[in-house]
């Protein structure tokens, strides 16, 4: 194909994704690293978030229209293209041309899913560079009416040409309808895989409970039935595997009975790891009141300077704390440590700055594991959520319209009122009342918030 008038050879490569309970996905990667590419060719595909607008559109363009020759090449028959977030929309260029510019013929093949609700996330590109480095696959005048007029917006250009559209959380189909007037989105709330995000302990306990569970995670809206000492047991050895994992990495020596917080996440500023530290004396007392230690994670984006520095800053807090509070912050946040995290803490928190988080999925991976979520209600947290049955809420309800600074004055109230004085005299003297939620959390979030509900939505109201 051809990428600012040089023809570029692209490769795919072949990734079988096995299922543990039998089923098997392709997923092709596209490589331009060959020999007979132009040596600046050959980056295109070396680097994900590198370069400038120029190198993203070139990426974006391999992605999306590369994308739909190789499935082309390989005959593979596509009836849908899916396109998640904007970044392969070049694809229904691609597919005006091989339907003779017969937009309600592309528009059937199309699906898009918006990922984000802030205006800034969306690429964009200068036309400039667009006929630059793509040439005129449409007529200029055609591509700026379903692109935008000014700039080429990737979103709008998808929206267009898609007749399928969807948020990613209710809430977040209403920020993205706020944001794009006249389009009809709806919302599939996300899930995740409940057999990868469950830890050894709770899937020989769904396995004991509800044979089959793996691949039809429904069955786990009886957890209600599942005897109290065997939840805790499977939680403790969770737990166990976490806190050895933290007590050999680290020298704070954290223990296994001690109410257990954890946050962990991409470290960028929306998601404010530090909101928890905005008052260091209201979590010394809460300590006092009963023990918590924390455990952090989360890496910063190498190109998101705010994001290192709020790595910095909580290390300063710990630092504060140091001799009062156990705080660990593990390095190398990846899909291991993720699943040892969400399985081996007691409470899960998550404070993003609303409405910034589209869904969140940490959280549902938590509750497959019986941990609590502790909340701000954003993304899939607030369909997720009730309060005191699933898990706790921080700050306003949803349809609450309050200013900027009312929101973070009852989000620190919530924060350290409902710690020192629900959760952890909960979590040390009624333990049954605990279990309970845990079970809620179980019942009522594991059963729904996974990718079987997902798939299954998508083919019913998108695919079919
Ligand atoms: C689940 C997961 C995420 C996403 O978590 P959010 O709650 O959506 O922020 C990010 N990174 C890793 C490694 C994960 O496992």
């Amino acid at each position: 194909m051809q990428i600012q008038k040089r023809d570029v050879t692209i490769r795919p490569w072949l990734y079988t994704v096995k299922s543990q309970t039998g089923g098997v996905v392709s997923v092709y990667f596209l490589d331009t690293d060959l020999e007979g590419n132009n040596p600046e060719d050959r980056e295109i595909t070396s680097s994900l978030y590198g370069g400038d607008e120029r190198y993203r559109l070139k990426q974006e363009i391999v992605l999306g229209i590369g994308g739909v020759r190789i499935l082309d090449a390989l005959g593979l028959g596509v009836h849908k293209y899916h396109m998640n977030e904007g970044h392969s929309s070049l694809l229904a260029l691609e597919l005006l041309k091989k339907n003779g510019m017969d937009i309600d013929k592309v528009r059937s093949l199309c699906v898009f899913t918006t990922h984000t609700p802030i205006e800034a996330g969306h690429d964009k590109f200068s036309y400039d560079v667009v006929r630059e480095v793509l040439g005129e696959p449409v007529p200029l005048d055609m591509l700026k009416k379903m692109g935008g007029e000014e700039r080429l917006n990737m979103t709008l250009l998808a929206l267009n040409l898609s007749n399928y559209l969807n948020g990613v959380a209710k809430r977040h189909r209403d920020s993205a309808r706020a944001m794009f007037p006249g389009y009809e989105i709806h919302a599939i709330t996300n899930g995740i895989h409940s057999y990868t995000w469950t830890c050894e302990s709770f899937r020989n306990l769904y396995d004991k409970y509800f044979p089959g569970w793996a691949n039809e995670p429904d069955l786990l809206v009886r957890a209600d039935g599942i005897l109290d000492e065997d939840v805790w047991r499977a939680h403790m050895d969770g737990k166990k595997v976490l806190i050895d994992y933290v007590n050999k990495a680290t020298n704070v020596g954290m223990n296994y009975d001690t109410l257990t917080l954890g946050f962990a996440r991409r470290a960028t500023g929306y998601k404010r790891a530090d909101l928890l530290f905005s008052d260091i004396e209201k979590l010394k007392r809460t300590n006092g009141k009963g023990r918590i230690q924390l455990i952090l994670s989360g890496k910063a984006h190498p190109r998101d300077d705010s994001g290192r520095k709020l790595i910095e800053q909580i290390f300063g807090y710990m630092q504060k704390l140091e001799g009062e509070i156990k705080i660990v912050y593990l390095a190398n946040y990846d899909m291991d440590l993720a699943a040892k995290l969400v399985s081996g803490v007691d409470v899960w928190l998550n404070t993003p700055l609303r409405p910034l988080e589209a869904s969140g999925t940490s959280g549902m991976k938590a509750a497959h594991n019986g941990v609590i979520n502790f909340s701000v209600l954003d993304g899939w947290w607030v369909e997720g959520w009730i309060e005191g049955v699933t898990g706790w809420a921080i700050g306003p309800r949803p349809n609450e319209n309050v200013s900027v600074e009312e929101c973070r004055r009852k989000e620190l109230d919530d924060l350290y009122n409902k710690l020192e004085n629900i959760i952890v005299p909960m979590f040390y003297s009624r333990r049954d009342e605990w279990i309970k939620m845990m079970k809620g959390s179980i019942g009522k979030i594991a059963y729904y918030f996974n990718s079987h509900r997902v798939v299954q939505r998508y083919v019913i109201e998108a695919y079919l």
